[in-house]
């Protein structure tokens, strides 16, 4: 994966008013609060200093050099004094990057022995952070807003995970996903508007027919099969019918010359997700399924029968969290335990499941399929690891996307699976099965998710909003009135969203 050190800059506000002495202990405090933020907030970006900002054209200038600087890829602003907000409108007019408000004071107690008006008059967040807020709420800007102290951990966390995000947000913008044949037939939910996607969210979405990854396939050398086998070898639990000279061995190296074939045509045409179908394999004798999970442990985003909105929101909740405890992976619900006692889901795929988010050692074996009339395709087969995670989902409502987070508690099966021949993850749904299903199913929510251990519902919320999408969280606390109550009013809402913003 990419791994080039990106920037957030760290933009002061102030004005003339307050003189140069005091102009310079605002930088010097600046500066100190970057340097400490670099040092101890586990940042996934570099913070970058930018001397105070104190006239409308030193704003102007700065967002207008943010906007061109391709390292630069989000903004932080703090008001240490007051910075008279009109002297803001034409830089966030212009400002096309996305940016936190961090609401902040330099010094976290009151100095109550000595406190004075020259104090008082350095020490202006809780006024001037007011003035700035203003200006951003009239002029409708969706952005980040943080308060408390900038050494406080809490404090720390919420904006390295803003940061996180930004990662992400800039990854979309240069995201390209190469779908290998189309929707998976009659299929509405995967089905989408890809210009609209790209307006929105940066993606380049490309279809490719099979036949332009079967030549990467042919050409994939039995050294090269050989060297990857013995990589699975190492590192999985290899069925005992699936070694050399068994009778699934071949079906296993043809999985490993799909992986070679798929991440060569990954790499050459610069892609970072895409999406298969196992109606169109024309030319593949299986459906890519360990070829599929091995691509999206290296970090690639997938999405099955088409499914190019959550291949591509799956690759950059892979960027967002890089570095993160949890995995990733491409998820469907797929069948319930409906015991009113203890109810749950069984959240699996034909195949595509990532073991990123295995909680044991991954079993490599080979099954018939059952559906697509295709040979037995070799797989990856575990459980999930277990604790908080969300199912998040992309849907196309026509006049808008909707992005939809649903929490979960990811908890071990409630009794052995010795038959079932796929990956898994059991959770229980917030706020509970019955709830949590009619709201996704009120929302339109896609049976596909892009599953996540590493992230919260956060992420996905500020990234909506740096889109300036529909976020629909369902969590703990959802009433399924309440929320079709906000369904109902979002549609109003993105009616008038437009004449709206500034
Ligand atoms: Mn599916």
């Amino acid at each position: 994966m990419n791994t080039e050190k990106k920037s957030v800059w760290f933009i002061t506000g102030s004005q003339h008013l307050y003189g140069p002495k005091t102009l310079q202990q605002v930088d010097e405090d600046s500066a100190i609060i970057v340097k400490e933020l670099n040092a101890n907030a586990n940042l996934p970006i570099e913070l970058v200093f930018k001397p105070v900002v104190k006239s409308p054209d030193e704003i102007l200038d700065i967002c207008i050099e943010a906007n061109s600087d391709k390292n630069c890829i989000g903004i932080i602003t703090w008001m240490h004094t007051f910075s008279p907000a009109k002297m803001w409108i034409a830089g966030l007019k212009a400002l096309q990057k996305p940016y936190m408000h961090l609401h902040t004071q330099f010094n976290r107690d009151l100095p109550w022995a000595e406190i004075d008006m020259d104090y008082m008059n350095l020490h202006q967040s809780a006024h001037g952070g007011r003035e700035f807020g203003f200006i951003n709420a009239r002029m409708r800007k969706n952005r980040k807003v943080v308060v408390g102290h900038w050494n406080d951990i809490v404090v720390q966390k919420q904006v390295a995970d803003w940061c996180r995000t930004t990662v992400g947000w800039n990854e979309s913008q240069v995201l390209k996903v190469a779908r290998f044949g189309d929707n998976m037939r009659n299929v509405a939910v995967t089905e989408g508007d890809k210009v609209e996607a790209q307006i929105k969210f940066g993606w380049e979405i490309h279809a490719y027919g099979v036949g332009d990854l079967v030549n990467y396939v042919e050409k994939v050398t039995d050294a090269e099969v050989l060297a990857l086998y013995n990589e699975y070898e190492n590192v999985y639990d290899v069925a005992d019918n699936c070694k050399p000279g068994k009778e699934y061995h071949n079906n296993v190296l043809v999985q490993a010359r799909y992986e070679i074939a798929l991440k060569r045509f990954m790499e050459e045409g610069g892609f970072g997700a895409f999406t298969t179908n196992f109606e169109n394999l024309t030319g593949l004798a299986q459906l890519p399924g360990l070829a599929s999970q091995r691509l999206m442990a290296a970090g690639y985003g997938f999405g099955a029968e088409g499914d190019w909105k959550q291949a591509a929101l799956l690759r950059i909740m892979k960027k967002m969290s890089e570095g993160l405890e949890g995995g990733n992976s491409f998820m469907e619900d797929y069948t319930y335990h409906l015991d009113p006692a203890n109810e749950g889901v069984l959240g699996s795929h034909m195949l595509e499941i990532c073991p990123s988010i295995a909680a044991q050692k991954p079993r490599l074996e080979v099954h018939p399929l059952g559906i697509g009339g295709k040979e037995a395709p070799a797989r990856l087969v575990f459980e999930s690891a277990t604790g908080d995670a969300m199912n998040v989902t992309l849907i196309d409502m026509g006049n808008r996307f909707r992005i939809i987070v649903n929490t979960l508690d990811v908890i071990e099966p409630l009794a052995n699976l010795p038959k079932l021949p796929v990956a898994s993850a059991f959770w229980k749904t917030h706020p509970n099965l019955a709830d949590g299903a009619a709201a996704w199913i009120y929302a339109g929510g896609t049976h596909h998710s892009a599953f996540s251990l590493a992230l919260t519902p956060e992420y996905i919320e500020t990234f909506a909003e740096m889109a300036d999408v529909e976020f629909v969280l369902i969590g703990k606390e959802t009433s399924v009135s309440e929320l079709k109550k906000e369904l109902r009013w979002n549609d109003v809402y993105y009616l008038l969203n437009g004449s709206l913003k500034a």
